[in-house]
């Protein structure tokens, strides 16, 4: 990002590059959250369970990608060691110790839905300040918000399936 582009954002742009970060923390905890998931999850549709965990990892793994470019266009480091996941996360990471496939979708709804709160709170942080950023973020946030549907969709199909 070139000089004119950061005076724009003035003194804004350290606590921006903070939130950033914060949500490049999120994102990589969501992938593994996710990754790690889509291998061990059992019970009924396991195989489209699984397709749909594999999806929405690699998305996480593409909204990283995101944050990262912009965090480097405005002059920040992105977090380069991941011990720093869990000090900078907004939403933590839930471990999939228990594969029952009920319990990692509910697990996952929980992180999306913590996922959507966050970019919604960046979304106006960045509205006045930093219009470029807040087009990465309303597209990060088109994808959070489908996350929590096809979700939410798969739990509903699985209960109608047991009734
Ligand atoms: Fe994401
Ligand atoms: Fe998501
Ligand atoms: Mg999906």
């Amino acid at each position: 990002m070139g000089t004119k582009g950061r005076e724009l954002l003035g003194d804004k742009v350290d606590h921006i590059l903070e939130l950033l970060n914060n949500a490049l923390a999120d994102e990589w905890l969501a992938y593994y959250q996710y990754w790690t998931g889509s291998k061990v999850v059992v019970g009924p549709m396991k195989g489209e369970v699984e397709g749909e965990l594999i999806e929405h990892a690699n998305d996480e793994l593409r909204h990283a990608d995101m944050l990262v470019e912009r965090i480097l266009q405005l002059g920040g480091t992105p977090i380069i060691d991941p011990k720093e996941w869990y000090k900078k996360t907004n939403c933590g990471y839930d471990a999939p110790s228990d594969p029952n496939v009920y319990k990692i979708l509910n697990q996952n709804i929980k992180g999306e839905q913590c996922a959507i709160s966050v970019y919604s709170k960046l979304l106006k942080e960045t509205m006045q300040i930093d219009p470029v950023t807040y087009q990465i973020i309303v597209e990060i946030l088109r994808d959070e918000e489908e996350h929590e549907e096809d979700l939410e969709g798969i739990v509903e199909d699985l209960e109608n399936l047991t009734k």
